[in-house]
């Protein structure tokens, strides 16, 4: 079965498949509706953005609502990662307005997790649901240069994302977690389906 992959992020796309395609998933990426992300949490985000995919492709979608908490700022900038420094800044600018914010906060209050919810809409309209956590710290300065987003400042022991290869990230990151989750609920819900027929 192919899956639109529900977003136009293209750092996103690239994880999702070199995520899924070695569980045999084949994900791909579609031309699709902007979606205005009006829910509360980041399940309700991704049901939106999956929903709207399979309303336009008519396809299985599989979406990701993702983003950071910061303890020392209660949990911010959350479902507003995306949009924390304003529509159209630069992960430099989002990262730039993060340390700001957290510049007197000292090492050991630093601690942060990502965050990932997924949601998949199956042919049915049946929905899945997985979700996964990253712990980390934040750092007092970007570090590294691969990956995407708000990695050059999320520590995992002593390196940044960013300083992770590719294969090292995913094995431990938020969205590496809810997609592996994501694939053994899919494998379940087959089998289920199949000793029904
Ligand atoms: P959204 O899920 O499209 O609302 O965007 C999530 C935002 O959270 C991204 O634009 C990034 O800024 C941030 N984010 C989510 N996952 C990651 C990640 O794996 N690394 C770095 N930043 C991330």
């Amino acid at each position: 079965m192919e899956f639109v992959i529900a977003t136009h992020n293209a750092d996103k796309i690239q994880e999702f498949r070199r995520i899924l395609e070695p569980l045999s998933i084949e994900a791909v990426s579609a031309d699709l509706p902007e979606v205005e992300e009006t829910g509360t949490t980041f399940a309700e985000n991704a049901y939106l953005k999956a929903v709207s995919a399979f309303h336009a492709t008519g396809k299985p979608a599989v979406a990701d609502d993702s983003g950071l908490e910061v303890d020392a700022l209660g949990g911010a900038p959350g479902i507003y990662s995306a949009r924390y420094a304003g529509e159209d800044a630069t992960n430099e600018q989002r990262i730039a307005k993060l340390l700001d914010a957290l510049r007197e906060v000292p090492e050991e209050k630093r601690t942060a997790r990502f965050v990932c919810a997924i949601c998949c809409v199956l042919p049915n309209g049946d929905l899945l649901t997985a979700r996964g956590e990253c712990p980390g710290k934040i750092a007092f300065a970007p570090r590294g240069t691969d990956g995407f987003g708000y990695d050059p400042v999320f520590l995992t022991g002593k390196k940044t994302f960013a300083e992770l290869s590719a294969e090292e990230k995913d094995n431990i990151s938020h969205r590496g977690k809810a997609l592996r989750l994501f694939a053994e609920k899919l494998r379940e819900y087959k089998e289920k389906s199949h000793a029904e027929q």
